[in-house]
């Protein structure tokens, strides 16, 4: 059986004294058993990371280039050299606040393929994009062309964007419906399964609604993530195959 992944998007909302806080609240309490449990903190912090127990890393995005003079950049090795197994690409907080397209984020997430690590691959509509009745097919355009030109599956994170950090989750039923539509676009695309994740304000009590569907292949999670013990309680409280 595999268990559900959960992966902690730290953002830039943590500092040094908070990661050594998590590490030592994450590390004295018992092990996570009933997910798989992935970390992605900030890039400078990720040699900190590597001590938190039964726990995989992940960039928070990565350059399009492999390497060479590009100030600022992470590549994709250079996660890899710091024990990444995953990258997420595509958060929408990318989308809009680095105004990166589809195409680019294709890019990465194949740069991230070549070196071996697993892409997590962001797609989500506005409120104007789901009340206008768009949503479906722009998240089929969004998943269609962020995964062109991989080989392998990457994981898929559906995140309405009015629900990240809002406090205002999507309804379970609205989650189901939307990964069952991303599955079925990405069909014929590669020949495994490919897992999707929901994100949008998911904390310890609401975790269980969405993990219960076994459409729903794992979480990503934002604010809830920050503090060690309110995110065991989450992690723990997930229980089910991916
Ligand atoms: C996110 O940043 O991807 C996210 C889902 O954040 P939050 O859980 O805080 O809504």
């Amino acid at each position: 059986m595999i268990p559900k992944l959960i992966v902690a998007n730290w953002k830039m909302a943590i500092d040094l004294d908070a990661v050594r806080v998590f590490e030592r609240e994450w590390n004295g309490g018992p092990a996570v058993t009933t997910a798989d449990v992935v970390v992605a903190p900030p890039a400078v912090f990720l040699h900190h990371a590597a001590v938190l127990g039964g726990v995989s890393l992940c960039g928070q995005d990565v350059s399009i280039h492999s390497m060479g003079a590009h100030t600022g950049e992470v590549s994709a090795a250079m996660l890899k050299a710091l024990g990444c197994r995953y990258g997420i690409v595509g958060h929408s907080e990318r989308r809009s606040g680095h105004s990166e397209t589809n195409a680019l984020i294709a890019e990465k997430a194949s740069r991230l393929e070549t070196e071996g690590l697993r892409p997590i691959i962001c797609v989500g509509e506005s409120l104007l994009e789901r009340q206008s009745g768009g949503a479906e097919s722009l998240i089929a355009t969004q998943v269609t062309e962020s995964c062109s030109g991989l080989s392998t599956a990457p994981i898929i994170a559906y995140e309405p964007v009015w629900a990240i950090g809002s406090g205002e989750s999507a309804s379970p039923d609205d989650v189901v419906v939307m990964h069952r539509h991303i599955k079925r676009t990405l069909d014929r695309a590669f020949a495994a399964d490919v897992p999707v994740l929901y994100g949008g304000s998911v904390n310890p009590e609401n975790c269980t609604q969405f993990t219960a569907h076994p459409e729903v292949n794992g979480l990503l999670v934002g604010g809830a993530s920050l503090n060690a013990r309110q995110f065991w309680k989450l992690c723990t409280s997930v229980g089910g195959e991916r």
